[in-house]
């Protein structure tokens, strides 16, 4: 569920990371307290403070593990990191991206493309034992009705790759 991600250089060569820096888990952190207002107004439709602060926190921590990775490569700068997100990984996206530019800004990474490929919710039902695709956090399974199923995937929020030069 969890593969390890990779470093891309330039020219194509590939490292791996290892596990424990390839990933970036966020499935048991919820904001610990309400929204108190807006931080940013031309946001104000996507983002709360309480809600942003947990996705400034995440991209923090992969932009810093990117810039370790390329730096104990030798690379110059990072200049593009690939991301899964699940549809239940519980972040939004266009946050991601912002806090992406916060974060970068002064490093050896500002300027760097952020890719995001979402990764579907897909279930096993407990019952029947068939797959389905939903990003319903309460899913009921399509073909027998059942309404208890495993998660396979969709939590991920991962660095899949990194690009350096
Ligand atoms: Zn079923």
């Amino acid at each position: 569920m969890f593969p390890s991600g990779c470093v891309t250089g330039r020219d194509g060569s590939k490292k791996r990371l290892p596990d424990h820096e390839a990933r970036v888990c966020a499935f048991d952190e919820q904001p610990k307290k309400p929204a108190k207002g807006w931080i940013w107004s031309r946001r104000r439709e996507l983002l709360s403070s309480a809600r942003f602060m947990h996705e400034l926190g995440l991209m923090s921590e992969a932009v810093r593990m990117a810039l370790e990775a390329a730096s104990a490569q030798g690379a110059q700068r990072v200049t593009g990191i690939r991301l899964r997100v699940g549809t239940l990984s519980g972040v939004v996206p266009e946050a991601l991206q912002f806090a992406f530019d916060l974060v970068t800004a002064r490093t050896t990474a500002e300027g760097a493309r952020l890719e995001m490929e979402r990764i579907p919710a897909v279930w096993r039902c407990f019952a029947c034992r068939g797959e389905f695709q939903t990003d319903d956090p309460w899913p009921r399974c399509p073909a027998c009705g059942q309404t208890r199923a495993e998660l396979l995937q969709g939590r991920e929020l991962e660095i899949a790759s990194i690009e350096v030069m």
